[in-house]
């Protein structure tokens, strides 16, 4: 079945830096000045690294985490994986509702069973004003721990299956654009090529 969803995981990152925007944030109880930070482009390698578990979760991941959200809802992505943001650890937040409050935040998420597939239109922030059709599957089950350090096993299906899937790839060095066939990567490769020399091209 073909779902002509159109989704983000990921953003663009405005400039070089990350920087602060002040803002209340109350997901937590504390309201603090949040970081938005840059998120890495491909075919940046650092997109290719393998992230390694977090082994304790303390103030300094939740600190990563608030800032992953921050940043996926200032660039109204509904995915982020710490790989796009250069931080090499197992974090993911998602955040799929319309209101953009029901944030989920996966620490060591590991699917643990994969049933059926289905295809559906991805985009990627790390991949900017590129879209293209992948085959997943269509149900999943999956364990994370919260950020309380609790360990959730669930299922899922749908844009939250997939979504899943394609931030767990990113945590493996893998994009979505992976899937697609060496013609249309080359098309893709080319494509970046020529804007980067049109961008170095401006005085
Ligand atoms: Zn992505």
């Amino acid at each position: 079945m073909l779902v002509e969803t159109l989704f983000y995981c990921g953003l663009t990152a405005t400039n070089n830096f990350s920087y602060i925007l002040s803002v209340s944030y109350n997901h937590f109880g504390v309201n603090i000045a949040m970081a938005i930070l840059k998120v890495l482009h491909f075919p940046d390698p650092r997109l290719r690294n393998k992230a390694t578990p977090v082994e304790k979760i303390g103030p300094e991941i939740k600190e990563i985490a608030e800032n992953m959200l921050e940043t996926m809802y200032v660039e109204n992505g509904i995915g982020l994986a710490a790989t796009q943001v250069n931080i090499q650890q197992r974090i993911v937040v998602i955040d799929i509702s319309e209101e953009k409050n029901e944030p989920l935040i996966l620490i060591n998420p590991e699917i643990t069973k994969l049933e059926g597939s289905e295809t559906m239109r991805e985009g990627c922030l790390s991949v900017p004003e590129y879209y293209d059709i992948v085959e997943r599957a269509e149900y999943i089950e999956f364990c994370y721990k919260t950020l309380d350090d609790e360990l959730i096993t669930t299922s899922t299906d749908g844009l939250l299956a997939v979504c899943v899937q394609h931030e767990i790839d990113h945590l493996n060095g893998k994009l979505f654009i992976d899937y697609l066939s060496l013609l249309k990567r080359q098309r893709l490769k080319k494509k970046i090529d020529k804007q980067e020399k049109l961008q170095h091209n401006v005085l």
